[in-house]
């Protein structure tokens, strides 16, 4: 596999499966998120959650920052990694904040870097995720996914960032920030990768040569094969076995070796094909179409109605503005032509409301209706609510699903595996 290929295949996975990958933080404008990404460095989010609320309202703005001291913020963030380095940095923050940049956030990196307590990865992420740069973040997560599947080879996060960026086309390197996050802190674990249950198994290098290269008994030390975890074999009486004498040492190597190369590829296997699976609508072709009506981003209301004697094409997507669901509605958009002279309406439908739905059509200037179906009604009634995964964590959405109901109000296709990037054509070859 060429290292294009690699790439191409990992951003494909992760632009299908993964279209929401967005910062775990919690804010609500630019200054917090800067607070949050600095009080962020070597502590977790779901910390950082904890004390910025009580944070942002008392001191909602880089004035009221600047107003503070150390010692008061200290005692807000008494509880997250190097309080009292990051309390300094904050005040110190918000004084430049007001004294050089009139309290806005600046965009570009070597300005963001210039601020008290923001590294490059800090001022990455607000390039990113404010102002939608094309910035590479790289964290401890980013760099050790980065370099496991084989899409780097760095030695310093600079490196990885370069080699990132380089690679990764500029309207995914945002989002690919995430998703390899996203990856690293549910799935590819520093110390035991759930490898077992990773869907990127077949284009990650670290997978292929040192867990499926086992069938190639001498790739991997008996050292490495004692300290794997996953192993049957209790480490403790392995090392112990392996310290008392030369012959029982071999006679112990050689056991491990047998049992772990004899047993883990085939356990990794039977357990990588044990995917996750997804919850699939109960509708059934021939069923009638469950009524429905909603308003669209215009604020008109659509029902079913509305398009007897039409084919009609609804199609169910997890969020606006979100990269699958943007492919999806544009690969519509490019077809649109087609489809109306085969008679088809294009409805498509999220939990999204109509002024999100409304800025979501004029931004890709959509020419269908999306309907606001904020109270999940008409999702629930198309059973397209359940469970799905999400880099590892399982949690209920809508499944992208498309139903064709045809001129009699019946279901004539339900498709499943939406291509988004071609949902269109898709469509058209039905
Ligand atoms: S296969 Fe294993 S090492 Fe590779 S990305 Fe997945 S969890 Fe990480």
């Amino acid at each position: 596999m060429t290292l294009k290929e690699r790439y191409s295949s990992i951003i494909n996975y992760f632009r299908t499966n993964v279209p929401i990958a967005e910062t775990e933080l919690h804010y609500t404008n630019p200054f917090e998120l800067l607070v949050a990404v600095i009080l962020s460095a070597q502590c977790t989010d779901k910390r950082i959650n904890q004390v910025t609320p009580k944070l942002f309202k008392d001191f909602p703005t880089a004035e009221s920052l600047a107003a503070s001291d150390s010692d008061t913020i200290f005692n807000y963030i008494r509880s997250v990694s190097y309080p009292n380095n990051k309390a300094k940095h904050l005040v110190n923050m918000a004084n430049m904040l007001l004294k050089d940049y009139h309290s806005n956030i600046p965009s570009e990196i070597n300005e963001l870097v210039k601020l008290p307590g923001v590294g490059r990865k800090t001022a990455n992420v607000v390039a990113s995720v404010i102002y939608h740069k094309p910035a590479m973040a790289v964290d401890t997560h980013v760099f050790r996914v980065s370099n496991r599947l084989g899409l780097t080879k760095a030695k310093t996060p600079l490196q990885s960032e370069q080699q990132l960026i380089k690679h990764i086309p500029k309207q995914y390197v945002a989002t690919a920030h995430h998703w390899l996050i996203l990856h690293g802190r549910y799935t590819c674990l520093a110390r035991q990768p759930k490898c077992e249950t990773c869907a990127l198994t077949s284009w990650c290098q670290y997978f292929q040569t040192k867990i499926i290269n086992k069938n190639a008994p001498h790739s991997l030390s008996s050292k490495k094969l004692i300290m794997d975890k996953s192993t049957t074999i209790n480490k403790k009486e392995t090392i112990k076995k392996v310290s008392n004498t030369k012959e029982t040492k071999a006679k112990t190597e050689a056991s491990v070796k047998k049992t772990t190369i004899q047993k883990e590829p085939k356990k990794i296997a039977q357990k990588a094909e044990n995917k996750f699976v997804a919850h699939s609508t109960s509708i059934k072709i021939g069923n009638k179409a469950p009524d429905f009506s909603a308003k669209n981003q215009n604020g008109e209301t659509i029902s079913l109605n509305d398009f007897k004697g039409k084919n009609i094409v609804l199609y169910f997507y997890p969020k606006d503005n979100t990269p699958g669901c943007t492919l999806e509605a544009c690969s519509l958009k490019d077809e649109y032509q087609y489809l109306t002279k085969q008679n088809y309406i294009v409805l498509g439908v999220s939990a999204d409301d109509e002024k999100m739905h409304k800025k979501f059509a004029e931004k890709y200037e959509l020419p269908f209706s999306l309907l606001a179906d904020t109270n999940l009604t008409i999702i629930k009634a198309y059973d397209v609510w359940g469970k799905k995964q999400f880099m590892g964590k399982i949690f209920d959405g809508i499944i992208r699903t498309t139903f064709i109901i045809d001129e009699k109000g019946t279901i004539s296709h339900i498709i499943t595996d939406v291509k988004t990037k071609e949902h269109g054509k898709q469509i058209l070859g039905l």
